[in-house]
């Protein structure tokens, strides 16, 4: 079950298996790949969480009240969930007394993940700061690449126009936060798409960020279809 009024986007993977990715608020997503549900940086102040599906898997890019809340995790939770994060992540899931499968992994390490008829890897890619706005110190937290199949989406975390984004050029789809100071300004934003070219670009963790502006900006961006999605 999931809520009538969530905005969902539909992705072609091979088989005729579709990704679908559901739109939550800030940085809050789930994607469903068949039956197979994976939350990412599910936050209450955001939604009801108890109005959406249970989570096979949960990705959490750091422990940010604005990505990480204890009240969402209990909601979303059942005993077969597995659980990937930073340590930061894994010290507060064990302080709630969660006893779930969690896997902690550090900047450019991989994890498999089991689903019927799908190839599904996660690689744990940096996030972090590189103006003088050290909310997000290098090394510390996760940006995540899903490789499903032969598309890979791209999760940033909180970060600004890093150089290693220049690694992940042409996939099919890419969210990027954009709100100084605690993510990208909107030049960074243009700037990072410009690295990046996907397919798709969703801005995402906009807080006050004028929208306007930023859409006029990416709208000369050859190759990239930009989607609005109201994060
Ligand atoms: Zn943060
Ligand atoms: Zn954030």
């Amino acid at each position: 079950m999931k809520p009538t009024n969530l905005r969902t986007d539909e992705f072609k993977i091979s088989k005729g298996n579709i990704v679908k990715v559901n739109f939550i608020k800030h940085a809050s997503l789930f994607f469903e790949i068949n039956n197979y549900i994976i939350h990412v940086d599910p936050v209450s102040e955001f939604a009801d969480f108890s109005a959406f599906p249970k989570a096979d898997l949960i990705l959490y890019t750091h422990d940010h009240y604005d990505h990480f809340c204890a009240n969402a995790v209990e909601h979303i939770l059942t005993e077969k969930t597995e659980i990937i994060c930073t340590l930061e992540v894994e010290t507060a899931l064990k302080n709630l007394n969660i006893k779930n499968s969690i896997k902690v992994l550090k900047n450019g390490e991989i994890a498999e993940i089991s689903i019927p008829d799908v190839e599904f890897s996660i690689l744990a890619v940096p996030a972090y700061n590189t103006t003088q706005t050290q909310f997000h110190p290098k090394g510390r937290d996760n940006g995540y690449v899903l490789m499903i199949d032969d598309i890979k989406f791209y999760i940033p975390g909180d970060c600004e126009d890093m150089p290693e984004l220049v690694e992940h050029q042409d996939y099919e789809v890419v969210f990027l936060p954009v709100n100084q100071p605690y993510t990208m300004t909107i030049d960074q934003c243009v700037n990072a798409v410009q690295m990046m070219r996907p397919k798709v670009f969703y801005p995402i963790h906009c807080g006050d960020t004028d929208i306007n502006v930023l859409m006029d900006r990416l709208k000369d961006i050859k190759g990239t279809e930009v989607r609005l999605c109201d994060m």
